[in-house]
Parts: C-alpha cells; sequence; structure tokens
C-alpha cells in the first residue's frame, strides 16, 4: 500500500516561531516547507513572491496549486474539503516529498486535515508566552482593539486546539517556543522521533546553530518578515526577550488580564524575570 502524504501541522498563534521552527524541520531531505498555505490565495492577490524569487503564479510548487483557483482570493480553510484536499496533493506531488511541515496554524484547516483520510495529520501545537506574543504583534498592530483582539485569539486558539486533540486519537504534540529555542538540536530530534521520519540532525552545527538552505524553502507573507528578508544560512538560535523591556509593561498587562490565568496551564508565570 501506498504511504499516504503526511502534514506536520504547526497550529498555535502567530508571532511565536513557527517559521524559524519551520526552516529548521524542513532541512531535513525528505521533508518540505509548505509555509503557511491557507494563505496562499490571499497572498497571490497581494502580489507576494514566494523566498525562491519567482512571483508566487510562476513558482514550482504554488504555480500548480494556484491554477486550481486562478480567480479565488480567501484563505483555504474556508473552500470546501475537495478543494483543499487537491491543494495539498498538487504541492505534496509538486514538491514530490511525503511530508510537508505546514505553518497554517488555522485550528479549522486542522479539524479539516484530521477528518480526511487522504493524509497522516501530526499536529504540533507551538506555544509561546502570550505577553511576548502580544509585544510581537504590537510591533506590527498599530490599533489597540486589534492587539486585544489578537490576546483573546490566543486563549481561543488554545482552547479550540485542546479541544480537537482530545480524545481523538490524532497524533499531538505540544510544544513551547522557550522549550524550543533552549535546545533546538534536540528538539528538533524529538519532532522528528515523534512525526516517524529517519533521524536526520546534519543541519546542526551545535546544540543552537544551524545551516539552513533556501534551496527547497517555497515561503511567502505572512511567514515572518524579517525571516524572509534576511534569508540567513546560519542561524544562532537563542531566545527572544525584548518583550520583556520596560517600555513594553503596557502591553504586557493587557496580555495579562487577558491571558491569565489560562496560560499557567503551560508553565508560563506572572513574574516576567525584569
Ligand atoms: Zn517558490
Amino acid at each position: 500500500m501506498r504511504q499516504k502524504p503526511k502534514v506536520i501541522y504547526v497550529a498555535g498563534s502567530g508571532r511565536s516561531g513557527s517559521t524559524m521552527l519551520s526552516l529548521l524541520l524542513s532541512q531535513h531531505p525528505r521533508i518540505a516547507n509548505l509555509g503557511q498555505i491557507r494563505d496562499v490565495f490571499l497572498a497571490r492577490s497581494n502580489g507576494a513572491r514566494c523566498s525562491c524569487g519567482a512571483l508566487l503564479g510562476d513558482c514550482a510548487v504554488w504555480g500548480p496549486v494556484l491554477s486550481l483557483r486562478p480567480s479565488e482570493t480567501h484563505r483555504l480553510g474556508t473552500l470546501p474539503q475537495d478543494a483543499v484536499l487537491a491543494a495539498y496533493c498538487v504541492a505534496f506531488k509538486a514538491t514530490a516529498a511525503r511530508v510537508a511541515v505546514d505553518s497554517s496554524k488555522s485550528v479549522d484547516l486542522c479539524r479539516l486535515l484530521q477528518n480526511a483520510p487522504e493524509v497522516d495529520l501530526y499536529c504540533l501545537n507551538l506555544i509561546r508566552d502570550p505577553r511576548a506574543v502580544a509585544v510581537s504583534w504590537s510591533k506590527v498592530l498599530g490599533n489597540q482593539d486589534l492587539l486585544r483582539k489578537r490576546c483573546r485569539n490566543w486563549v481561543a486558539r488554545q482552547k479550540r486546539i485542546e479541544q480537537l486533540e482530545q480524545g481523538s486519537g490524532m497524533h499531538y504534540l505540544p510544544l513551547r517556543y522557550e522549550d524550543l529555542v533552549r535546545d533546538p538540536k534536540a528538539t528538533v530530534a524529538r519532532i522528528q522521533t515523534w512525526a516517524g521520519v529517519t533521524p536526520d540532525l546534519s543541519a546542526f552545527e551545535s546544540t543552537t546553530v544551524a545551516r539552513i538552505s533556501w534551496d527547497h524553502q517555497h515561503l511567502f507573507a505572512p511567514a515572518n518578515e524579517t525571516v524572509l528578508r534576511e534569508r540567513a544560512t546560519r542561524i544562532q538560535i537563542a531566545e527572544a526577550v525584548a518583550w520583556k523591556a520596560a517600555k513594553h509593561a503596557q502591553v504586557r498587562a493587557m496580555a495579562t488580564e487577558i491571558c491569565f490565568p489560562f496560560a499557567k496551564r503551560y508553565g508560563y508565570r506572572l513574574e516576567v524575570g525584569l
């Protein structure tokens, strides 16, 4: 029997390190990076370029996916299940991979894949301290109401993803960003074992330094804009701690008000070590 394509689906909130995680995982020779496939139609309408240098419509991976729905502008998860699965199948075929990382993060799309016998779903729930997430969002969102909404979404998404997992038997791995950056090499090894792929840590020079090949990457905005702009080929992974600075106290207080005490279940504490 032919093996089903496997999707390592990164769930959780934006601004949690999912672009970096997808880059690290896809250095494995058998794992392709599908970026945030859910946004591919929206990105086309915004004129986005792929990290391979081509316009999305001309990209070897995204061109065939986009040609399935030439005038579509909606997010993938809003389309009928057969249209969504067709997009995944075409993307898999274009990458020639049997395993792909998808950083779409939408719970609805995760549920759709969970109910699709055509794919083997591995749900990787990436969780980051919601105060750090809020400070990161505050740098790209000027509007306080939108920021509050993002904080409420952080809680709502975690509740929904946990509900999705409970009693489902789905392959599921919760992962804190803070644990990932503390020991990325060991974390990637753990994910490879969990996802049933042959261990390969050859990209790592040390526990926290990895060489990054962009040859097989097809990422596009809204993947992390700094990562896309810098296209680093060697990265030193370290926890981003700028969110703890005094100037972000107001944003942290807002995130604390909305996300705590719920966030304590992931080991986050009210003290931020200032
Ligand atoms: Zn491309």
